[in-house]
């Protein structure tokens, strides 16, 4: 399809979008009386509006039946946790015994790496991005240091990081591939984020994985800026664990839940290592307060607590939504609305002549619902007067401004919009 930069041809895609009511379905914040055009859904998505009444029901049944609510509310707390288990398999490409709820992501990326992180002297090195999270940086950073002193080794030793080549912005697949190989017998574990948070990249997780077999590791990933963004299938992919967080794409509310995947073949495996606590343990033995730890068989025994079902309500309201939408659509749209979104930037870009680079890659199969924009000359007034004109973006040094036209809630009017609000920016900065 040829796009116009025009305000009648972005409403005739509006038009068009059969996703496009799912707008009204959130709360926008507003600026200047108008409601934001909202880009930063990969960090905090927007609150759906039918949140509150899931929030609100938890409170009213714990107000009316109190202790009993665990089991004789209409959705009883005990086992509120397994409503995930179907729409939350569907967006990950999971079978529902797969999936669990619990914790937070950093959290439980370290409960999982009890599992699948056992360095020994001769297999003990983890393979990550360079630049990943930071979160994600100091997690694998404190878990080496944590087995180094066992094993007498130096934990710089134990960390390999794949870089990116001399003036490139994305990370080469066959770069990845490349270093599996050349770590080959001392890889433990590859732990990469699905999606890059700062470039967008999305990574051949299918082909990575294999790789990573091949060379005798296990292989998880971060799926942050993944889940209910991009296309997952970690059953087929043999995925061996996952974990992300709720509050980007899935927006569940700030801080919220994380969900993780643990590969069927792990399920029954009794030489796996684990972090225990009740709730991963036979439900129907649960109450019955035995001495003996017998997990429940699937991902919810990697459980450890009663779950804060207050957390959990905004977050099951988000997966009934995209069990709603479904992930087909929702990509088919993402993709377009990216589409323009790029198309709209090199057109401003042209006017303005040439002020700014999107270094996500330009490849449809690398990236999703992010273009990360590098602003040369005065990147951080623009930033400040997209941010006071109603256009949320953020910022990342040394100067970059991140875009996410999230498709559940995004307008293409909106991206024209944008491109006006940008030129104007740039050229009273000029
Ligand atoms: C957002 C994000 C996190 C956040 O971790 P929390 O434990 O939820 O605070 C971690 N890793 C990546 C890759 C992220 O994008």
């Amino acid at each position: 399809m040829t796009f116009q930069n025009t305000r009648e041809f972005a409403q005739e895609l509006d038009a068009q979008d059969t996703l496009h009511h799912y707008r009204n379905e959130f709360i926008f914040p507003q600026v200047n009386g108008r409601k934001v055009i909202y880009f930063t859904g990969n960090s905090l998505g927007l609150q759906p509006k039918r949140t509150k009444a899931f929030v609100d029901e938890v409170m009213d049944d714990w107000a009316k039946l109190a202790v009993e609510g665990h089991f004789y509310a209409d959705k009883p707390w005990w086992d509120y946790h397994e409503r995930f288990a179907n729409p939350l398999s569907k967006i990950v490409g999971a079978l529902p015994s797969e999936v669990t709820v619990m914790n937070t992501l950093t959290v439980n990326l370290h409960l999982l790496m009890v599992s699948f992180y056992r360095p020994t002297a001769k297999r003990f090195k983890i393979l990550c991005e360079a630049k990943a999270f930071p979160s994600d940086q100091y997690m694998i950073q404190s878990q080496v240091h944590f087995h180094s002193q066992h094993l007498g080794m130096d934990p710089s030793d134990m960390i390999v990081e794949i870089q990116r080549r001399e003036g490139e912005h994305n990370i080469r697949l066959e770069d990845v591939l490349a270093k599996i190989e050349e770590v080959g017998d001392e890889l433990a574990l590859v732990l990469i984020g699905g999606v890059n948070y700062y470039t967008g990249q999305v990574f051949d997780m299918k082909t990575i994985t294999e790789a990573g077999h091949k060379a005798g590791a296990y292989v998880g990933w971060d799926l942050a800026h993944a889940a209910g963004n991009i296309k997952l299938e970690l059953h087929d992919w043999e995925v061996d664990f996952a974990a992300w967080c709720s509050y980007k794409y899935m927006n569940s509310g700030p801080g919220n839940a994380s969900g993780c995947f643990v590969h069927l073949k792990h399920h029954t495996d009794d030489d796996l290592p684990r972090f225990a606590g009740w709730w991963g343990h036979n439900k129907e033995r649960r109450f019955k307060m035995e001495p003996q730890f017998d997990p429940v068989e699937g991902a919810d025994g990697w459980q450890i607590s009663n779950l804060p079902i207050l957390t959990l309500a905004p977050y099951l309201a988000s997966v009934e939504m995209f069990a709603e939408v479904g992930m087909d659509k929702l990509i088919e749209k993402r993709d377009r609305i990216t589409s323009y979104l790029e198309f709209i930037l090199h057109e401003i870009d042209k006017e303005v002549k040439s002020t700014f680079e999107i270094i996500t890659p330009t490849n449809p199969l690398e990236r999703a619902s992010q273009l990360s924009v590098f602003l040369h000359g005065e990147g951080r007034s623009l930033f400040e007067y997209l941010m006071k004109n109603g256009v949320i973006t953020d910022w990342r040094e040394p100067n970059v401004i991140r875009l996410a036209p999230v498709p559940l809630y995004c307008s293409f009017e909106d991206m024209y919009e944008f491109g006006q609000i940008l030129k104007q920016g740039i050229q009273s900065h000029g």
